[in-house]
């Protein structure tokens, strides 16, 4: 059969959909098995969000509030910037979406970093787009290679920060100097997907800088309720960004991007300050141990600001994710980002971690890793 389909769009590879749990469970004839594979909220969504939810399922005939009012409202007092510097999404993918839509044409370039999240690629590629993709230095964004890669038909820059899979974490010195080597012609996108998790002590407030660049590149960033907010199957997600970009980011985006249970829940969730504190405490004191208990197993930790690790296991990472799953835990290999001998473990409640913890030193054990 012929397809009507171009080039850039036939050689996207598909994405693997992760199997579900109870299919694992069948399949390794386990039950109980906990999953630490995708960064999410441990300890769920907060009970407001989703009575605020229930609340609203009997008007789920009405088409949604078309712009998200309330929310975006909300969320620009919560941040203190204007209500038109910000874009929502069905989940922040979606912003990246309207990002490379509205920034680029087939042939222009953006540049990521590798590894790093695999969605701006993707979006590039669905484009028509060239992606340059810069390996990280030493688990770290390389500003560098990136600036040398940088040409008039770069559009996009990604840079995840706190880094997705590594966890590293750059500072606003290091950031306020690339942007003042960029030129002003594009757009530099924050990813700030962790930003909750990051030491207080090192954060800094994008949404300020946001403001206060007023040369050189645009800079955007993305913040999502999917992970500290816990609401990672509701899809919301959003960009902050100067007013006149946020306004051509909502030519692109469909009328009723962000659907009602999703305003609605995530308005109830940034109101539950209680929960999120708890989410931000329970993830702290579980890293700390996580920490210490895999320095005593032998394994590598790399330095971490977000809610998971980046682990050398000592071995083929593969072998263990299969062994450990045996054992009812669910990680993330990540021998196909080219690192062969690592995984990756999101942060879970005190009982899975500590699950985690012994199903981990058996495997090693049986694999004689180390
Ligand atoms: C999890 C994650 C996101 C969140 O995406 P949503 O579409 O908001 O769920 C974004 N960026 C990175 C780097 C992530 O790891």
């Amino acid at each position: 059969m012929k397809l009507p389909i171009p080039e850039y769009i036939a050689s996207i590879v598909p994405y693997p959909p992760g199997k579900p749990l109870d299919e694992l469970e069948r399949q390794y004839g386990i039950s109980n098995a906990i999953k630490l594979a995708s960064n999410e909220n441990p300890w769920g969504p907060s009970p407001k969000a989703t009575s605020a939810i229930a609340a609203v399922l009997a008007d789920l005939h009405r088409y949604p509030d078309g712009s998200s009012y309330n929310l975006t409202q909300a969320l620009a007092k919560h941040l203190a910037c204007p209500p038109e510097m910000l874009v929502l999404g069905n989940g922040s993918n979606e912003v990246i979406e309207f990002l490379v839509k509205a920034c680029m044409q087939p042939g222009d370039e953006a540049i990521c970093s590798h590894p790093s999240f695999l969605m701006y690629q993707k979006f590039v590629q669905i484009r028509g787009g060239k992606n340059i993709v810069v390996p990280l230095a030493q688990m770290r964004h390389d500003f560098e290679t990136i600036l040398a890669r940088v040409n008039e038909r770069t559009r996009l820059i990604f840079l995840d920060n706190p880094n997705n899979p590594t966890g590293s974490f750059f500072a606003k010195d290091a950031l306020l100097q690339l942007c003042r080597a960029l030129p002003p012609t594009l757009v530099l996108v924050l990813d700030e997907a962790y930003v909750d998790f990051v030491d207080p002590a090192q954060s800094f407030n994008s949404v300020e800088l946001i403001q206060q660049q007023t040369d050189g590149p645009l800079v955007v960033s993305l913040r999502t309720f999917s992970k500290a907010y816990g609401l990672a199957g509701l899809r919301l997600g959003f960009g902050i960004m100067p007013a006149p970009l946020a306004a051509m980011l909502h030519r692109v985006r469909q009328p009723f991007n962000i659907n009602t249970l999703a305003q609605v829940g995530a308005l109830a969730a940034l109101e539950d300050s209680a929960h999120y504190q708890r989410t931000i405490n329970g993830t702290r004191a579980g890293m700390a141990f996580l920490h210490e208990e895999l320095h005593k197993l032998g394994c590598v930790c790399h330095p971490s600001q977000a809610n998971f690790f980046l682990i050398d296991v000592g071995g083929d990472a593969n072998r263990l994710y299969e062994a450990m799953l045996y054992k009812g835990v669910i990680v993330r290999s990540m021998h196909a980002y080219g690192y062969a001998n690592c995984i990756r473990i999101t942060v879970g409640t005190e009982e899975e971690n500590a699950r985690f913890v012994t199903a981990l030193g058996e495997c090693l054990n049986e694999l004689h890793y180390g």
